[in-house]
């Protein structure tokens, strides 16, 4: 299907693209991927189009004494490939690759996928379970107050994410992230990302976010007191479960769902603990 017709701007500063979004039923174009599906199955129908893609600076991976900074029109396949990222945040690395298929990391953003709130996304659960700031025109969000509902976030109409901040893990902190989908580069049926930092045996800080279980991602903050009170793994695992809340769909129901859920936090924990040890 074809889009219906819209007008079409790129400017080149980021005061002139958020000028262009007040007032009329503008979107933000990134890398199109999903805005541009939508459109052409006729479910978002804006008449016009900001692209943000010729605004210079927002699309390099920083480092500085607080943690790395994502520019939001930074590609997914960028940040796959980034030794800063590797070096900082393995976990995010190694979750690229589930991703959608490398054409489509080829040209989506990381802000796109954060501002377009896929339940079942990578990059919102992420940003949960690692406490991202995301600097927009306006102020700084902490990623735990970003999402409103299944793609619905906290974002102005006229309001551009421009940059993610990721504060540094504690040295030594483990991490695991575990998936399940049909079929490679499809969404995700499931998935649970973990952090464990340990102080000798005992647990100072344990993270657990599950996606594509809930309507948003999801800190599973019951799981992650278990944890912290030497909870075992399996205990840990059937907590996650009550946790969430997921749908049933076409691909899957929500006891599957569930189900995963806890398979999924006994790997992803089992993981991250062993990193940590
Ligand atoms: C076949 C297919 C499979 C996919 N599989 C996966 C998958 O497994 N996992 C996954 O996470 N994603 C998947 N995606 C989505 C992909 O990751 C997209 O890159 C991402 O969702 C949107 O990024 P984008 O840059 O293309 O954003 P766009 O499509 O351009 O924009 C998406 C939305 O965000 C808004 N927006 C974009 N940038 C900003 C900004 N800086 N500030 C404010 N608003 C903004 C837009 O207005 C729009 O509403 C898939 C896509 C396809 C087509």
């Amino acid at each position: 299907m074809k889009p219906p017709a819209f007008e079409y701007l790129a400017p080149t500063s980021i005061e002139a693209a958020v000028a262009a979004l007040g007032g009329e039923e503008a979107k933000v174009l990134a890398g199109g991927q999903s805005l541009v599906p939508m459109m052409n199955f006729r479910l978002l129908a804006p008449s016009l189009l900001v692209d943000i893609s010729r605004i210079p600076g927002l699309d390099d991976i920083r480092e500085d004494d607080d943690g790395l900074r994502i520019g939001a029109m930074t590609k997914h396949h960028q940040v796959e490939t980034s030794h800063l990222m590797q070096k900082h945040f393995p976990i995010v690395t190694a979750t690229m690759a589930h991703v959608a298929h490398l054409a489509i990391r080829n040209r989506g953003t990381i802000g796109g996928s954060l501002c377009h709130g896929d339940p079942a996304a990578e990059w919102p659960g992420l940003a949960l379970l690692l406490n991202a700031q995301l600097k927009t025109t306006r102020r700084v969000i902490p990623a735990g107050d970003f999402y409103e509902g299944a793609l619905a976030t906290d974002l102005a109409d006229d309001e551009i994410l421009t940059e993610i901040q990721l504060p540094s893990l504690a040295p030594g902190t483990g991490w695991g992230f575990e998936e399940m989908a049909r079929r490679s580069g499809d969404f995700a049926l499931a998935a649970v990302g973990a952090t464990v930092h340990l102080s000798g045996d005992t647990v100072a800080e344990a993270r657990i976010v599950a996606i594509g279980a809930h309507e948003t991602p999801l800190r599973l903050t019951t799981a992650e007191g278990l944890l912290k009170d030497r909870a075992s793994i399996a205990a840990v695992a059937v907590a996650a479960m009550d946790e969430v809340s997921p749908n049933s769909d076409l691909h899957g129901s929500a006891d599957y769902r569930r189900h995963l859920v806890g398979v999924l936090t006994r790997r992803a924990l089992t993981a991250a603990w062993e990193r940590a040890a």
